[in-house]
């Protein structure tokens, strides 16, 4: 602004433009070092002042910010402690305080300099809510002194200026705080505003929303559709069922259970906590927060199913333990009431006494077994006993043994082979077998046929030994097959209704890769399933 450029209509219409250039300045917003020069230059205008100058406190002193006219340079790099000097004095007061020429000290630190010359020195202190922010500093001719009430404005403007500079970069500061915060959380943090729209999200967020493709701007509604959230049994949940919705209405919703199906078939489970947000009491809007528990709800079904695997296999073993310890009493009771009786027959006693070992045998496999299992659950391995042994004998065997049990179903083994030598753990390798031929009749509730098929392959110059169990039952749902290898996972279409522990298969795996092979299945639900294992042979 340029005083020539002013229509020289009078000192009043000069000091209206310089105060409208000052008001747009700040609600422009402009920063201090483009505001404070800008009010220095309108003082020397309005006033005709030689020199104006704006000095700023800071830690209990005063310095020169600005400084405009003839005086500037040797006002510019001034600075006093505050209550020190004429302007520290001044500062420090609420009223304008006016030098007149000869009452100057020269040796003041910031007006010496102006001590020997013929205008009086006006100095306003600069104050806001109580708290004094500095000082506008004025050499003016005796004719523009009579009124200093415009002086005043000016100084006003400046303490507005100042505090709003404050007040926005505090904004700013908490601004900056509280992003770092929310990206720190490591969470989806969401906010809505109050039509409902969503307006920010972190960068957690935007990463987790983006495979549905939401974005800022999008209403609650499309986000809501678009997610298909779902409550902690997997139902749909209705728009204003959702944690967000709620708090839109000015409810807090602390840690509610939320499922959500990714688009890549797999499900994940929140803790959803949303809270309203309220400007003046008003309702501004809502910030949600999603906590991924998904870890910790596999662990729990996990858990539980250990637990229930637990019980169950506690139940089989004191059954299966039950009948041998029943025959080997009854044969005891047996021998002794002979031998009470005085009937001593050796082919007799000899034959209760090859019952008692049979079933002794049967509860040392029993045990055996259990040993394997914990071994197994601690992640050990078990120590082999490996001798040649005949495959295709020890398939017929398994069959012949099982099929007693089970007279709806076909028990075949072929092979083009009459025997195939491998060097392996013997009571391991029948457990193998009798576990996939046991699930083979178990899967297959309508009785339909299962075969084992033992077979020689050469492969990259190595022999194997080859034994497929194939049957047509109930066969396992696809999402299972990658799973139904662990420890206690059971098929969606058996658990609950056919029993079992989920043990066998994992146990199976174990003893299978620690000879060397491998352990693979195919299967199709509801058409059966075929289970392949593949043993090294010593020689090929
Ligand atoms: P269990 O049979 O005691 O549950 P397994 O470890 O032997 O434990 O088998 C694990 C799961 O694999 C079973 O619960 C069942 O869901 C599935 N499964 C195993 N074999 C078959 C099969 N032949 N047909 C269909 N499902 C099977």
């Amino acid at each position: 602004m340029e005083q020539e450029q002013l229509p020289g209509t009078g000192l009043k219409q000069v000091q209206l433009a310089a105060i409208r250039e000052i008001f747009r300045a700040t609600a422009m917003a402009l920063p201090l070092p483009e505001i404070l020069p800008l009010i220095a230059n309108v003082t020397i205008i309005a006033f005709d002042a030689r020199s104006a100058w704006l000095m700023l406190t800071a830690d209990g002193q005063l310095q020169t910010q600005v400084a405009r006219g003839e005086h500037a340079n040797v006002l510019m790099p001034t600075v006093c402690s505050l209550g020190e000097g004429a302007a520290g004095v001044a500062a420090m007061g609420t009223t304008p305080t006016t030098l007149w020429p000869g009452t100057i000290d020269q040796a003041d630190p910031v007006l010496g300099s102006l001590a020997g010359h013929a205008e009086p020195v006006v100095l306003v202190p600069i104050v806001a809510a109580g708290r004094h922010l500095g000082l506008l500093g004025a050499a003016v001719p005796l004719d523009t002194l009579q009124d200093t009430s415009f002086l005043v404005t000016l100084a006003e403007q400046a303490a507005l200026v100042l505090e709003s500079t404050r007040l926005r970069g505090e904004a700013q500061t908490w601004r900056r705080r509280l992003d770092a915060v929310v990206e720190q959380l490591g969470q989806p943090v969401l906010v809505y505003d109050r039509d409902s729209a969503l307006v920010a999200l972190n960068a957690e967020a935007q990463a987790w929303l983006s495979a549905w493709e939401v974005r800022p701007g999008d209403s609650l509604a499309t986000v809501v559709k678009r997610l298909g959230l779902c409550d902690h049994e997997g139902r749909l949940l209705a728009l204003d069922q959702t944690a967000e919705a709620r708090a839109l209405k000015g409810t807090v919703v602390r840690s509610l259970e939320q499922r959500l199906a990714l688009p890549d078939g797999s499900e994940r489970f929140y803790l959803t906590s949303a809270v309203p947000l309220r400007t003046d009491g008003q309702l501004d809007g809502a910030v949600v927060i999603f906590h991924d528990i998904t870890e910790r709800a596999q662990l729990l079904a996990t858990a539980e199913a250990t637990l229930q695997a637990r019980d169950e296999l506690m139940a089989l073993l004191s059954h299966d333990l039950k009948s041998p310890l029943t025959a080997v009493m009854g044969q005891a009771q047996l021998m002794r009431r002979r031998l009470t009786g005085g009937e001593v027959d050796p082919a007799r006693l000899l034959r209760g006494l090859g019952s008692v070992e049979a079933a002794a045998r049967q509860m040392h496999a029993l045990l055996d077994e259990l040993l394997d299992l914990a071994r197994l659950q601690a992640g050990r391995s078990l120590p082999l006993n490996r001798q040649p042994h005949d495959l295709v004998a020890m398939a017929r065997h398994m069959a012949e043994r099982l099929q007693i049990g089970a007279e709806r179903h076909d028990l075949r083994v072929t092979s083009a082979l009459p025997e195939l030598m491998c060097v392996c753990d013997e009571r391991r390798m029948e457990r193998v077998m009798e576990n996939l031929l046991s699930n083979a009749i178990k899967y297959s509730p309508t009785g339909s046929p299962v075969t084992v098929c033992i077979a020689r392959q050469e492969d990259a110059g190595r022999a194997w030994a080859v034994v497929v169990v194939t049957d047509t039952g109930i066969g396992i749902p696809s999402a299972d097959l990658p799973r139904i290898f662990e420890r206690f996972h059971r098929a969606s279409n058996t658990a609950g209704r056919i029993y079992g522990t989920g043990l066998g298969l994992a146990s199976a795996r174990r003893i299978v890769e620690q000879h060397g092979g491998t352990i693979e299945v195919t299967s199709v639900e509801g058409q059966g399933s075929t289970f392949t294992v593949r043993l090294p042979l010593e020689s090929a």
